[in-house]
């Protein structure tokens, strides 16, 4: 080690600091691949250092550290986003949260967790006492609370419960990024200029978020001919508030013939909507689809949750996993449908682009409205041709947040709640994750 590097880890500690260069490639990376924009632009970005945080004070350290040298600092929980946010764009510090892992307190209808407990293992231990979580993505498994909060969106349990900045965080602790760190207790609606940031605006250590009593979840696969009729279904059944839900996702064909662990259960040919509802609905479900020329097919009955793989490890951008599997050219966008006119968009996307663009949706409470979320799978030719298919959704009044940047405010959540303005009070030096964020004044 030379230089900074050298201090670093008389500051910090050997077993806190990784110089060499397998380390640091592998901590500079998260799924950024899934899009060939990003790869190309993205897959030799590293840090000059990763360093790997025990505790609160170390946080500390290791940003006071790196505002003295000037040095940027890039989070990262479990790397598994998509654009790009966790890649250090100017080298420097990528600083390692996952080994703030413990579970702070789990009280009746909320969890204080440090920022790097994985989601699975949170959700595990909540249904043993009889809670689980409100929203999680499909990679729940790895994703750590912190990357979730400060890089995801929604997921399963969406369709309930909204998305993160639908009351989902209730506080969030946070370090600053200045000569001597000062740590802030964020709630209310200054919770949003920390919410799906990048880790921009500082580190989140700590978070509390509000939990939901336990259910026993059912498993189903309704299929239907033709796949306007599974997004009839589908709406109908999101709205049904009787029938208490995690997952409402229709798939058109071919892409059922992409889930290589379940495809011998599914029906050839059909449309499938991937449900998660709770035990004793399987009648309401059967009368919905009857009433919309469908049928239950799959069913994964309570007592085998997680103990298989299960219908949510096919949904939201697991769906473009499976996808890569059998065809390596595809990649994806994230769409907002109307929720009054998806039908006519739908057909106006099947018309223009046929099999160019396949279609699943996952609906989702956004804002308190039930909403057909999509992120469609398209076959890749030229990047050209990808801001076409953009230009021609946005075009037709269908919401697109562009997953083929790492800038926050072109990802097409804008900016919201002042968050340039606690960028300049909580980094002045602008360290945190740069290049991700395009300040306003
Ligand atoms: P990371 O990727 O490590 O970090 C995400 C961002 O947050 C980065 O910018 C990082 O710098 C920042 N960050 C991380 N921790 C902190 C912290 N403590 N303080 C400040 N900043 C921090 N996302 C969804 O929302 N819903 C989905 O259903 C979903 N499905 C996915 C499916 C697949 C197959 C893949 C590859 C991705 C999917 N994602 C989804 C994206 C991603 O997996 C999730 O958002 C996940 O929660 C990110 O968690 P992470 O720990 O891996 O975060």
């Amino acid at each position: 080690a030379i230089g900074w590097e050298k201090e670093m880890l008389d500051v910090l500690g050997e077993t806190q600091v990784l110089l060499d260069r397998e380390s640091r490639d592998k901590l500079s990376k998260d799924y950024f691949w899934y899009s060939p924009v990003l790869d190309r632009q993205l897959k030799e970005k590293v840090a000059d250092g990763i360093v790997v945080p025990l505790n609160e004070e170390d946080v500390a350290k290791a940003l006071a550290f790196a505002y003295k040298h000037k040095l940027p600092v890039t989070v990262r929980g479990a790397g598994t986003g998509n654009y790009g946010q966790a890649v250090p764009l100017f080298g420097g510090i990528v600083l390692d949260l996952s080994k703030l892992d413990s579970i702070v307190e789990v009280g009746d209808g909320y969890a204080r967790v440090q920022c790097g407990v994985r989601l699975g293992a949170l959700e595990k231990h909540l249904r043993e006492q009889g809670q689980e979580l409100r929203i999680y993505p499909s990679t729940f498994m790895k994703a750590t609370v912190g990357g979730f909060v400060c890089g995801g969106s929604g997921g399963i349990g969406s369709i309930t419960w909204g998305n993160l900045w639908d009351g989902n965080v209730l506080e969030a602790v946070v370090m600053t990024m200045e000569e001597q760190p000062r740590r802030l207790v964020v709630t209310g609606p200054d919770l949003l200029n920390y919410i799906h940031n990048y880790g921009t605006n500082g580190i989140v250590t700590e978070l509390k978020i509000p939990i939901s009593s336990r259910n026993e979840w059912m498993q189903t696969v309704v299929q239907f001919d033709r796949f306007e009729d599974a997004m009839l279904f589908a709406e109908a059944l999101s709205k049904d508030d009787s029938v208490r839900k995690r997952l409402v996702c229709p798939v058109e064909w071919p892409i059922p013939s992409y889930f290589l662990p379940i495809v011998k259960h599914l029906k050839e040919g059909a449309a499938a909507v991937l449900l998660e509802t709770v035990d004793g609905t399987l009648d309401a479900i059967e009368a919905h689809a009857a009433s919309h020329n469908g049928s239950v097919g799959h069913i994964i009955s309570p007592s085998q949750y997680r103990k298989t793989i299960g219908l949510s490890d096919f949904s939201w951008n697991h769906t473009t996993l499976w996808g890569l599997k059998t065809d390596p050219t595809i990649t994806y966008l994230q769409a907002g449908f109307s929720p009054v006119l998806f039908m006519e968009q739908i057909k106006l996307v099947k018309d223009t682009f046929g099999d160019e663009v396949l279609l699943h949706f996952e609906w989702a409470r956004n804002g308190g409205v039930v909403t057909p979320n999509a992120l469609p799978i398209v076959r890749f030719t030229t990047e050209e041709r990808l801001y076409e298919i953009i230009e021609f959704f946005e075009s037709n009044g269908i919401k697109i947040f562009d997953p083929h940047t790492w800038v926050l405010n072109d990802g097409g959540r804008g900016e919201f709640g002042g968050m340039s303005k606690r960028k300049r009070e909580n980094d002045p030096l602008g360290l945190l994750n740069p290049g991700k964020m395009n300040q306003q004044s």
